[in-house]
């Protein structure tokens, strides 16, 4: 399920971005041990693990992991693979906000979900 969102994203990623036509989709992994962040992007493996509690805790959890916090971790990736290695350590830099805006995106570094509540 979460790979076929991600590879329609990542095929409308490659409208935006044509380039990115010589890179696969990264893989996705539902990871049970993610309790703050909801993913997190291996750029060099192209495995993207999304927190498996996020996606299970609510419909409104779901739907932003989903809608947010799945291509925000793509646009890690396509960034890296467009780009190169980010001009910060965290991954956030100047080509990752343009990338999210252009997508249509806020290019928020962190989510507000809350497993706890
Ligand atoms: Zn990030």
């Amino acid at each position: 399920m979460l790979q076929k969102l991600a590879n329609m994203q990542w095929a409308n990623m490659r409208d935006i971005w044509p380039n990115l036509s010589a890179y696969k989709c990264p893989k996705i992994v539902a990871c049970g041990r993610l309790t703050r962040t909801a993913g997190k992007a291996y750029q060099t493996t192209r495995i993207i693990h999304i927190g498996y509690k996020f996606l299970q805790h609510s419909r409104e959890y779901y739907s932003e992991v989903v809608n947010v916090i799945l291509p925000h971790e793509l646009i890690h990736i396509a960034d890296f693979d467009l780009f190169g290695e980010s001009d910060l350590p965290c991954g956030h830099g100047k080509t990752w906000r343009a990338m999210m805006k252009e997508y249509g995106l806020p290019a928020n570094k962190f989510h507000k979900m809350d497993l706890k509540t």
